[in-house]
Parts: structure tokens; C-alpha cells; sequence
């Protein structure tokens, strides 16, 4: 089983398929590209690092010098290969901003004489006593107070700064704890600390040792489905805001067409097979509902028109239009409170079986996806023997935003 990261389950979570080209396939795009996000958070991240090293020295850099060495790294590093994907801004704005960062957290801890323990520190945790489920992971800074809390400190240069549940909930600072507990046993408690720097803000956390137990198993899980859907190959694309920052755009079966046909010409993209299978689509689709839409009218005008003249039927000239009424009865829809007591009543009556039919939808789900996994393997095996696969294919039209609009 591989080593784990967070970064590796969060890459399973927000898409599987990015994670089948980065981890199992583990393409190397052909353009290396790298965000200015992360490119900023990189430079920001050493410039830090920077000051703590001199820090561990008894050394308070000044701040003209830490600037200066966020300054080099910026243009030492830079290279076209970093994109701006959010075209409202250009570089010089996110080097501003990392610069603020750097000087906001300067100003605000400055002597920094609490106890480093370690910069960028490499960290083992071990999920179960089993060996089998080892994460890894880089602490950006490990800290101890005079009492002998530990600290883990994170920094953020992200532009959005996520409300307070979400770090009582937070995974990766909480799995560093289980590496932590273990291996600083002298550790008399740990507190979770996140810097957004953008904001200047400070975050704390703490966790219990139920809510650390429920995560070593939570992720325990997390790491099973992720050996699951490897051995089947299941990587489904799961498409979302973040496409845009992806780097496998032109693998992805979701958005190699998107990439494709941003590099065509005017002509390129008009004579595009695709491009016009899917404005004839479109056409269609809307002569489709405007039918509709009339058929409805004409209904509402038939039904009008035979109540008006007591009549069940219609005549044109070689059809004709028959208009009959019947009455049907609505019932609370699933998931209502009211439906629950339905069914309970239809199966204290014993009449469940009469009205009620198998729901093949749900057991296709379990049968294709394997779920829910209490499910037998020995009955799931009995139930397959009845399935005959089948290719569907669903077909969708929907809005493109492009970056220019
Ligand atoms: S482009 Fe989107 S859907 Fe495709 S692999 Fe990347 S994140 Fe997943």
C-alpha cells in the first residue's frame, strides 16, 4: 500500500479521476504548469521558514531583510510556466499581496522567541497498530511554549478564509496530532494554529481524544475506498470550480474538448465536428421545448373547449382528439415525515408486499458501485447471477463559462 498524504486523500476527494493521472498513472503534463496561488504560497512559505532559521539562532532578522530575501526568491523562481488563471489580476498583484503577508506576520510576532521544534518538519503517522495505513506529512512549523504545549502551525496565503467550524473540523492538522502524540511523547498537549495571512488572522484549535479516534478511523475508511476504486479502476471525473487549476485539463475527458478548442482559430473552432454537433443539439433542444411548451397550450385549449361544449371527442379532419377525465390521488413523497408513517401502517397491515416492488434502480447502485459495503459478497455474487450489464448513455446540454465572459 502506498504512503498517504493529505494532500493525497484530498486529491481522491475533490476528483478521482485527478487523482488516477497524478498518483496512479502519474502523468507529467506536458507544460509543467504551476498557479500563481501556489506559486505565492511557495514564496511566502520559504520567506518564513527564512526568518524562523535565523530566529533558531537567537538572530531576529530585520524585516528589510526578510522582504529582500522574499524578493529574490520571487524572481529567482519565477518562469512563464506560472499561470494566472483569475485574468482580474496580473503577477504584480499577488507579489504585493505575498509581500503583506510577510510583513503583517513579521509585525505581529515579531521577536519570535517561542521554541521551534522543527521548519517544513517531516512527520510519520500511523493510523492503527497494523503498519498497514502510514501517512506522511510536512509540518510548516512545529512550535513548543514554556509549559510544554506543543503548537502546529499552518500557513495559509489563500484569499478565502473559511468560518470557524471548519478548523474544529479540519483533517490535516489533526492527523499532524497523531504524528505529534507519538512522536514527542514529552508533548503535554497539542493545539492546532492556522496563519491566514492574507487577513492577518490567527486560528486555534484543539482536539479530543474521541474526535482523534473517529478520524484515524474516518480515514482509515477514506484510504480502504481509495484501494477499492484502484484495484477496479474507478476513477469517475468529478468536474467543479477547481478544474480550472487543474493540470490535467487536456487528459480529462471532461475538458480536453474545453482545451482543445481554446487553442483553435475562429474558423477552426466554427468547423469543429463537435463544436457543431453540439450547437445542432442546442437548436433542436430548444425547437424541442418550445413544442412543448405549445403542446401544453393546445391541451389546456382542448380540455377547455370540450368542457365548454360537453363533448369527450374532437374531430379534425382525418384525426381526432379523444378528452377523458380521470382522478388520480397524490402521496407525500419520500423522505417525508408523513410518508414514514404511510409505509408504517401498510407494513403493520401486513399489506407492504402487495402494493410495494422491488427497486431495481437501488440495487443496480449497489451491484455497480458496491454499496452499501455491509452488503454479503456471497449475496451480492446470488444477485449478479441476475444482472445483465448494459451501456447507457446520458446525454445533457449545459452553459459553458468561458473566460472571457
Ligand atoms: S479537469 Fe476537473 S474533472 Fe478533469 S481531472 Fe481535473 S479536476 Fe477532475
Amino acid at each position: 500500500m502506498p504512503i498517504y498524504s493529505h494532500s493525497r486523500l484530498g486529491c481522491y476527494e475533490n476528483c478521482p479521476r485527478q487523482y488516477k493521472f497524478r498518483y496512479v498513472e502519474k502523468i507529467k503534463p506536458e507544460e509543467e504548469m504551476e498557479t500563481i496561488e501556489a506559486f505565492l504560497g511557495c514564496r511566502v512559505h520559504e520567506a518564513l521558514e527564512h526568518l524562523y532559521k535565523y530566529a533558531g539562532m537567537q538572530i531576529a532578522l530585520p524585516l528589510e531583510d526578510v522582504l529582500a530575501f522574499y524578493d529574490a526568491k520571487w524572481e529567482g523562481c519565477w518562469s512563464d510556466a506560472v499561470e494566472v488563471v483569475n485574468k482580474e489580476f496580473s503577477a504584480k498583484d499577488y507579489y504585493r499581496v505575498g509581500k503583506k503577508c510577510v510583513s503583517d506576520y513579521y509585525k505581529r510576532y515579531y521577536p519570535f522567541n517561542e521554541r521551534t521544534l522543527g521548519l517544513e518538519r517531516l512527520i510519520t503517522i500511523d493510523l492503527d497498530s497494523s503498519g498497514k495505513y502510514v501517512m506522511r506529512g510536512y509540518i510548516d512549523r512545529l512550535a513548543e511554549r514554556e509549559d510544554g504545549r506543543y503548537e502546529i502551525h499552518d500557513y495559509k496565503t489563500s484569499a478565502f478564509l473559511p468560518e470557524t467550524d471548519h478548523f474544529d473540523a479540519d483533517r490535516q492538522l489533526a492527523l499532524y496530532q497523531i504524528g505529534v502524540e507519538k512522536n514527542f511523547r514529552d508533548a503535554k498537549s497539542v493545539e492546532l494554529v492556522w496563519h491566514y495571512l492574507r487577513h492577518d488572522k490567527e486560528i486555534r484549535s484543539k482536539r479530543t481524544k474521541e474526535q482523534i479516534d473517529e478520524l484515524k478511523k474516518e480515514t482509515i475508511s477514506l484510504i480502504d475506498n481509495i484501494e477499492k476504486a484502484t484495484a477496479l479502476d474507478n476513477f469517475p471525473a468529478k468536474e467543479s470550480a477547481l478544474c480550472n487549476w487543474c493540470e490535467y485539463q487536456e487528459f480529462c475527458p471532461k475538458r480536453r474538448h474545453l482545451t482543445q478548442t481554446q487553442q483553435m482559430t475562429l474558423h477552426e473552432f466554427s468547423n469543429d465536428d463537435g463544436v457543431r454537433l453540439v450547437e445542432k443539439y442546442a437548436q433542436a433542444k430548444s425547437k424541442e421545448k418550445e413544442l412543448e411548451e405549445q403542446i401544453e397550450a393546445l391541451k389546456s385549449a382542448i380540455v377547455e373547449f370540450a368542457h365548454a361544449k360537453g363533448l369527450d371527442a374532437i374531430y379534425g379532419k382525418d384525426r381526432k382528439v379523444t378528452v377523458s377525465e380521470r382522478t388520480g390521488v397524490i402521496f407525500p413523497a419520500a423522505g417525508e415525515e408523513k410518508r414514514e408513517a404511510l409505509e408504517k401502517i401498510l407494513k403493520c397491515s401486513g399489506k407492504w408486499d402487495e402494493i410495494s416492488s422491488l427497486d431495481t434502480r437501488a440495487l443496480s447502485k449497489i451491484i455497480l458501485e458496491k454499496a452499501p459495503t455491509d452488503w454479503d459478497e456471497k449475496l451480492l455474487g446470488e444477485i449478479t447471477k441476475f444482472a445483465e450489464k448494459e451501456k447507457r448513455y446520458d446525454v445533457r446540454l449545459g452553459k459553458v463559462k468561458r473566460e472571457e465572459e
